[in-house]
């Protein structure tokens, strides 16, 4: 392949040298950061380069939400949809292959004001994607746990798909010794199968002139080129070139002159990377969609909430089993369009539940986006907050009744202050196991 160097490649695995790198949450600055930050990633606005790989899981404000934990070169993603959608507002985007969540909360971020349905079909795997979109803290994303045919009945619907596909994995040796006794030969034939499989299915759900993002993290021709090859013969769509500056990164042409992009990690700091970027030709068969009525909350409900907490304007509320939950209301429609056909890990955010007279606040409400500022609040220094995170003890006096826990400036959860004690309230499943 172009750009390859067996001599270089080999001497930057031997070399013992790690990149990390983090994607800093722009609706989530904390007071101050205490990671060793060492430069800009040149393909990402919010790609820091680490000097060294802290212990994140004892940061406080990794639990805020303020930054997510990504691989470099994964974050080019950024610049292809900046090179190629300038006007994210109001748009429908579906990561098919979205755990544990990094292109997903990447999107996110890009269409602040569009909608994400981020897809996975690994049942445990979608709760991790749960959990880091909840922590994201953006109101604009649907978690769903389907396979992607389920996807086929929603014709000619998202403007763009991202589609980041279970791969061999050889792009990570570097990281994860395990890749590599984990390669062969048949498993790159099995992936590349799969990988048609997968984006044949998804890609009725494609809008005419709608934008395809497709990454591997392999090396191998037979799950890049190939399947780009494949894309411009079979299923009806052109290569899109996305200009790229001196970043070491290899642009490829492959047979049918489909352009993508190669990350080596011999000539940037990042893992092995592939991705390139295409326009669906032709439209497909758009449908009515069926809607599933959702559970509104009743007028005594909302009003209680409404004395508990300001409700922003330009949200709609629904309920899910005992919880209530807000969405932007532009997207109300699609949410039951969505939930007619495929399973809903989580839409929106969970505001809440309401226990007779108390409104019990949802963890997913502290880390939101939502205005928080005339709930009373605890600010924790790092070892007290670590101990809340780890739901023990710790130092603290609050005024009676609900409270924020900050750190940083930012919410981390809740508690409830009592006469003779602090109810903690951090979810049990999230909490610090270590010491
Ligand atoms: N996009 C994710 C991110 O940036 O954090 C990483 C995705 S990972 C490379 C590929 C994902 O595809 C995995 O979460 C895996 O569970 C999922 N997957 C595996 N087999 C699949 C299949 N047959 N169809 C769809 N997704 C599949």
């Amino acid at each position: 392949m172009p750009g390859f160097s067996r001599a270089d490649f080999e001497a930057v695995h031997a070399s013992g040298v790690q990149v990390t790198s983090v994607r800093l949450n722009p609706a989530k600055q904390p007071d101050t950061f205490s990671l060793p930050f060492s430069g800009q990633v040149p393909w990402c606005r919010d790609g820091r380069y680490l000097s060294e790989r802290p212990s994140f899981t004892f940061d406080p404000i990794f639990h805020a939400g303020a930054y997510y934990v990504q691989e470099a070169s994964s974050m080019f993603l950024w610049h292809a949809l900046q090179a190629t959608i300038t006007e994210p507002a109001g748009m429908k985007v579906l990561d098919l292959c979205a755990a544990p969540g990094g292109k997903s909360t990447l999107a996110a971020t890009y269409f602040e004001k569009g909608l994400v349905v981020s897809n996975e079909v690994i049942r445990a795997r979608a709760a991790v994607l749960a959990e880091n979109t909840a922590k994201w803290g953006t109101g604009n994303i649907i978690v769903t746990n389907n396979d992607p045919a389920h996807f086929q009945p929603f014709g000619d619907y998202f403007d763009a798909m991202i589609i980041d596909a279970p791969c061999s994995g050889s792009g990570l040796f570097r990281k994860d010794p395990d890749a590599v006794t984990e390669w062969s030969e048949g498993n790159v034939e099995l992936c590349s199968q799969r990988q048609q499989r997968i984006l044949a299915d998804s890609l009725p759900a494609l809008k005419e002139g709608g934008m395809l993002y497709y990454s591997t993290c392999s090396y191998s021709q037979a799950e890049n080129e190939d399947i780009a090859d494949w894309l411009i013969r079979e299923m009806d769509m052109e290569s899109v070139e996305i200009p790229v500056e001196e970043w070491g990164i290899i642009t490829t042409r492959s047979e049918q002159g489909a352009y993508g992009y190669r990350f080596y990690p011999h000539r940037l700091n990042g893992e092995g990377f592939f991705m390139a970027v295409f326009r669906k030709k032709g439209a497909g068969s758009s449908g009515r969609l069926k809607e599933q009525q959702l559970v509104l909350p009743g007028k005594q409900e909302m009003q209680q909430l409404a004395d508990f907490m300001p409700l922003p304007a330009g949200y709609a509320y629904f309920k899910q089993a005992e919880s209530i939950r807000a969405i932007p209301e532009q997207w109300l429609t699609d949410l039951k369009m969505l939930a007619a056909r495929l399973y809903i890990r989580r839409a929106g955010t969970e505001i809440g539940s309401i226990k007779g007279k108390d409104v019990i606040p949802a963890h997913e409400l502290a880390l939101s986006l939502f205005p928080l500022g005339h709930f009373p609040a605890l600010n924790l220094q790092k070892e007290d907050a670590l101990q809340y995170l780890r739901r023990k003890e710790f130092s603290a006096e609050g005024v009676k009744g609900w409270n924020l826990i900050r750190c940083e400036g930012l919410p981390l959860g809740w508690v409830k202050v009592l006469p003779n004690r602090v109810n903690n309230y951090y979810p049990a499943e999230w909490r610090i196991l270590k010491n």
